[in-house]
């Protein structure tokens, strides 16, 4: 599989707190352990893994960045911790860049 090269730059820090971010992977384990269902890009159709990353707040799991390794499609997620006596916290999405409908092209080998 080729390398992304143009993924954007991941944010250093979200609402005031240093995020350090592990290696770009392939998503193939949810977090619940399980293999990932994988799905085509919604947006260029291309069926690898996409690649994830972790990205962590004084050693605990915070952020989550995603992208498609065809368009190269991204995204940045925040988990805010949910309200007391709430079971349920949300994401947040931080970053987004749309995929690239080229990148996909050549990735494919259609040009
Ligand atoms: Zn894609």
């Amino acid at each position: 599989m080729t390398e992304s090269t143009d993924v954007p730059e991941l944010p250093t820090e979200h609402d005031g707190r240093r995020i350090v971010w592990e290696p770009w992977r392939d998503h193939l384990v949810g977090s619940c352990g399980r293999p990932v269902i994988q799905t085509p890009c919604a947006q260029c159709g291309h069926e690898s893994p996409r690649r994830i990353t972790i990205g962590r707040v004084a050693g605990e799991s915070r952020a989550y960045g995603h992208h498609c390794p065809g368009c190269w499609e991204f995204r940045v997620y925040w988990r805010v911790d949910p309200p007391p006596g709430k079971y349920r916290g949300r994401l947040d999405r931080i970053a987004y860049r749309p995929g690239t409908p080229r990148a996909a092209a050549v990735e494919m080998g259609v040009e």
